[in-house]
């Protein structure tokens, strides 16, 4: 059953797009079959993959208005193993739409149930906004991947996040859990970028990814080639980060999923 992963802020412009399409496509490289539902009006996620909403007739709006199966609407992307639900600018009503529908925070939960077995990973790209399509990716999900820009209002915002996990934890969906914090576009000159590093770990909990992903243009260049940065330029600092993040999260799983840990193997 594959894990769903939300990867949510609801600042703008963080690297929520720019981590859900290039930790897919690290994850496809490392042989797992991986999903991205690009749950944001901008359709950001698409264009990033080479999918552009003008060439996108049935997307994951018309799913979620139970118009389409989600399968109907999943395509394969250039890269092997990794599929994309695409966005179209209409997901920007859904928003609107679904507040007097029935199940309206659950809808991208009952999708993703049919789809789930399909996929070692689905990823969800959530949109710069705490409304319904994000609290719809965070009742699916089984963890969230905050990515956190190292600034000033990076902390104000993350509390914010956090208070909404904990009112979907409580009314919606009990084993909801954060899959980690992502510090991205960093900077190891900038002092500010390394003060935030350590409040954020100083005062957060939860865990903090090793792998930080350095602000590196290859990565905001791949998008406008339709490319996740691996097929653009794996050799930059940008790419190496994402397949590192990728490994780190497989580890971790793993680690997790073995009933016998090496620790307790070696008593
Ligand atoms: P939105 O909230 O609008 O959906 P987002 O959180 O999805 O934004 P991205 O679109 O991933 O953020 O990134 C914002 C911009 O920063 C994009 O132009 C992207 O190419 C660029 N960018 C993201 N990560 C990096 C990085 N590590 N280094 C350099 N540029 C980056
Ligand atoms: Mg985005």
């Amino acid at each position: 059953m594959g894990r769903i992963v939300s990867v949510s802020n609801q600042k703008g412009g963080v690297g929520k797009t720019t981590t859900a399409v290039n930790l897919g496509a690290s994850l496809a490289a490392a042989g797992r079959k991986v999903l991205v539902i690009d749950m944001d009006p901008q359709a950001n996620a698409g264009s990033g993959l080479g999918i552009y909403p003008d060439q996108v007739d049935q997307g994951i709006y018309q799913a979620l208005m139970g118009d389409v199966p989600l399968k109907a609407v999943i395509r394969p992307t250039q890269v092997p193993n990794l599929f994309l639900a695409p966005s179209t600018k209409d997901l920007a009503g859904a928003e609107i739409e679904l507040v007097g529908a029935m199940a309206r925070e659950t809808r991208l939960r009952n999708l993703v149930r049919d789809v789930r077995d399909d996929y070692d990973f689905v990823l969800l790209d959530c949109p710069p906004s705490l409304g319904l399509l994000t609290i719809n990716c965070l009742c699916a999900a089984d963890s969230v991947l905050i990515p956190l820009q190292c600034e000033y209002y990076a902390l104000e915002g993350l509390g914010r996040l956090l208070e909404t996990i904990d009112l979907v934890k409580s009314a919606l969906h009990s084993t909801l859990t954060v899959e980690g914090v992502l510090f991205t576009m960093f900077d190891a000159r900038n002092n500010l970028a390394r003060q935030v590093v350590e409040e954020v770990r100083s005062h957060f909990e939860g865990r903090i990814f090793n792998t930080m992903i350095p602000r590196n243009v290859r990565l905001s260049e791949a998008p406008s080639h339709g490319q996740p940065a691996i097929l653009y330029d794996a050799a930059s600092r940008g790419s190496q980060g994402y397949l590192a993040l990728a490994d780190e999260m497989l580890g971790v799983l793993s680690t997790a999923n073995t009933s016998n840990p090496p620790a307790m193997a070696a008593n």
